[in-house]
């Protein structure tokens, strides 16, 4: 069990992989030119994050927002509200391209890059979020070689914990968890095999699993994407959902940051 503030049973963060464009780019860089596909994280910049930032206005709630460099480049005023109405900004690579997939010297140069972009936007990143959940064997080495005070990327566990060599706080998180993996979909390549779902379903899976979480005094660090949860039907249901969460009154709602430092 993990201690929390104020007697609460469990922490819950909701986080936003604010990839717009960068996610498709990184699966594919001959999508960089195709202008109708690429529209759809368009989208998460454009109509999504201004209805996000005024959910959780109306919330009272400041949260964490992982962030490309290279998202930040192009959208640089999106970054300066997100940082304006008090939200976390973290860590989300500078291309949206797995750091398992680049060679050590690239990934230390894409981590430094993105740094230097955000911090230029006024941000102060203490916490990284690969843009595939996966690490190379450099990329925790790395995160304290440049002082990160969290990861947020692993699976193993309910409650944050501490990396073996004691300095990186890990704040888990899982598929379950993720819009991505409930609403996802992509008609390129012709992947026609991925339906969209019900936000009623994700209701019923993330509220049973928030409950379970916060039973067992761990941590829900719920991961969503501005051009997949911010369409109108699924904003409605996580405003419904965080009123829930929040009328709960048994769980700290609290940024990545914030629980990271707490944990430690
Ligand atoms: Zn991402």
């Amino acid at each position: 069990m993990t201690d929390w503030p104020n007697g609460a049973r469990g922490a819950v963060a909701f986080t936003f992989d604010f990839d717009a464009e960068e996610v498709w780019i990184g699966d594919d860089p001959d999508n960089a030119n195709l202008p109708g596909l690429l529209s759809q994280g368009t989208y998460g910049a454009k109509v999504a994050v201004p209805l996000i930032l005024e959910l959780l206005a109306r919330h009272g709630l400041r949260q964490t927002f992982f962030i490309p460099g290279r998202v930040a480049e192009r959208h640089p005023h999106r970054v300066a509200e997100i940082l304006a109405a008090g939200h976390e900004v973290a860590h989300h690579g500078y291309t949206h391209i797995s750091p398992a997939t680049l060679s050590p010297a690239d990934e230390e140069a894409e981590l430094v890059r993105a740094l230097d972009v955000l911090r230029g936007l006024g941000a102060d990143p203490v916490g990284y979020r690969s843009p595939s959940w996966e690490f190379s064997p450099e990329t925790i080495g790395l995160l304290g070689k440049h002082g990160f005070a969290y990861s947020s990327n692993y699976m193993d566990d309910l409650h944050p914990y501490l990396h073996p060599g004691g300095e990186l706080v890990e704040l888990p998180i899982q598929w379950i968890l993720d819009d991505a993996a409930h609403f996802w979909f992509s008609g390129s390549g012709m992947d026609w095999t991925r339906t969209i779902s019900p936000p009623s379903h994700v209701h019923e899976i993330w509220s049973a699993e928030l409950d379970g979480i916060v039973g067992l005094g761990g941590c829900c660090i719920i991961t969503m994407h501005p051009q997949v949860i911010g369409r109108p039907h699924r904003l409605a249901f996580l405003d419904r959902f965080m009123t829930e969460v929040r009328a709960r009154g048994d769980v700290w709602i609290a940024t990545c940051a914030e629980i990271a430092a707490h944990a430690r």
